[in-house]
């Protein structure tokens, strides 16, 4: 990898030492810097935990949680974290996939390097831009290593940094333990990555390693338009990075609540299909646990296909059809066979993602849609028209008729009145019973609005 933005981002440090030492003393700070940090956030992490907050701590648990390496395959080592890190070791040098989170990759690479030794690696891959994959990236990467990623690496992980504040603020609201500003410490910073080599869509990147055969592929689709896996066709095992979410199977997160780029669904179904023709036999994820059977992965990659593809295929038809955006969430709903966890992915939002991937923001429905001015304008006027009594009533008569949904909207347009205890009473009651609504399907994100919007209110 060529080393133009670290020197840039360690130029004061650098200065002091002389040239011949620069890259090892950049090196020493960045990997002090991370471990400091890493060992602050986790035991920041830990207290939380203790405290028992109850709110999107499915992570932050997980940052607590030791990080373990284990031997997943003949000679494949993971480094457990919120995003896991191999090595494929070869008796010609070590091949990295993912490098995890910052706060956790120090560690990660100290006991990566405890077993397989402390050359630099050969290559080092990344699955996708997210920070929970390409963390620890400078750490292994002394100036050698042959860096891999998408073609549209440096486009996503460009976005991604130009909206940093814009995307750390909505991810707060949605994990309110992750630090109130980004990281700036020098050694923290992970973005600025410049690959060697680019994979492109349908041109595997292949080559062999000290006996060990590897193929990159492009599968662009549900976490972004840069996603590529790792393929061992002589082993039949697949390093999935993140391409099939947190868990496997699930319904994939077509839309993400904090606000990414659009994802778009028909390249998903064919990154699919390229992985069914693949057969593989192992799964590596970079989250959670490996999957092992050929027949039983073959069975869910197919059902999460046929799923995408039912929704796609109804939205669109629903489209034709002429029906508006809401009639179409509402009653688009996957077949029993196709019945996947919709933690992570939800199916409504899913056709609202794939209605404005084709048809964009103008939903043809409210002339008001086309003009900046926006309900909260008249609020206030509304809350002089209205019988506020009257309007309470009905807040109450939805409730009790569990329609919440309907008692949000109501609720939202009497925001112009003075606020009061009933009108605080009625929109946490509004907010509990749309949870309770929201629990059987238990879509991780909408809960974590919901809890956010509760918290709002006390
Ligand atoms: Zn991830």
């Amino acid at each position: 990898m060529r080393r133009r933005n670290l020197l840039v981002s360690l130029s004061a440090v650098a200065l002091i030492a002389a040239v011949t030492e620069r890259d090892t003393l950049e090196q020493a700070v960045r990997e002090t810097v991370t471990r400091f940090a890493g060992q602050a956030a986790v035991s920041n992490m830990s207290s939380l935990v203790a405290e028992n907050n109850e709110r999107g701590l499915a992570a932050a648990e997980l940052i607590t949680l030791p990080i373990s390496v284990t031997e997943v395959a003949s000679g494949i080592f993971q480094a457990s974290g919120v995003g896991n890190s191999f090595a494929v070791t070869t008796r010609d040098g070590n091949v990295i996939f993912d490098t995890g989170l910052i706060i956790q990759a120090s560690e990660q690479v100290t006991k990566l390097k405890a077993l397989i030794g402390d050359a630099e690696p050969q290559k080092i891959i990344l699955s996708h831009s997210h920070a929970d994959h390409v963390g620890g990236t400078r750490l292994w990467d002394r100036g050698q290593a042959e860096l891999i990623a998408h073609e549209e690496f440096e486009e996503e992980q460009r976005y991604l940094t130009e909206l940093n504040p814009y995307l750390h603020q909505r991810n707060r609201v949605l994990f309110p333990w992750i630090p109130e500003s980004p990281r700036t410490l020098v050694g923290m910073n992970f973005r600025g990555l410049i690959p060697d080599t680019r994979v492109r869509n349908g041109e595997p990147y292949r080559f062999s390693l000290g006996g060990r055969r590897f193929e990159v592929h492009a599968m662009p689709g549900a976490e972004g338009a840069d996603n590529v896996v790792l393929w061992l066709p002589d082993e039949k095992i697949l390093l999935s990075g993140d391409f099939f979410g947190p868990q496997f199977p699930q319904f994939p997160n077509i839309f993400t609540m904090r606000g990414e780029k659009v994802r778009k669904p028909i390249e998903y179904i064919a990154s699919l299909n390229t992985l069914l023709a693949l057969e593989p036999e192992v799964i590596l994820p970079s989250h959670l646990a490996p999957i092992r059977g050929a027949e039983n992965i073959a069975a869910d990659m197919r059902k999460i296909r046929d799923a995408v593809q039912y929704v796609h295929d109804e939205t669109v038809a629903g489209m034709n059809a002429g029906y508006s955006l809401e009639t179409v969430m509402a009653e688009i709903a996957l077949p029993k066979d196709l019945t996947l966890s919709q933690s992570h992915g939800k199916v409504s939002w899913a056709v609202k993602s794939i209605w404005e991937y084709y048809a964009t923001w103008f939903h043809f429905d409210r002339t008001s849609e086309l003009y900046p001015t926006s309900q909260r304008a008249i609020l206030a006027d509304v809350a002089r028209l209205i019988d506020l009594e009257a309007a309470q009533l009905q807040v109450r008569t939805y409730l009790n008729d569990a329609q919440p949904e309907k008692a949000l909207l109501l609720l939202e347009l009497l925001e112009g009145s003075r606020a009061s205890e009933t009108l605080r009473a009625l929109r946490t009651q509004t907010l509990l019973q749309l949870k309770q609504q929201a629990e059987p399907l238990g879509n991780d994100y909408e809960l974590y609005w919901l809890d956010s919007e509760l918290e709002k209110l006390q």
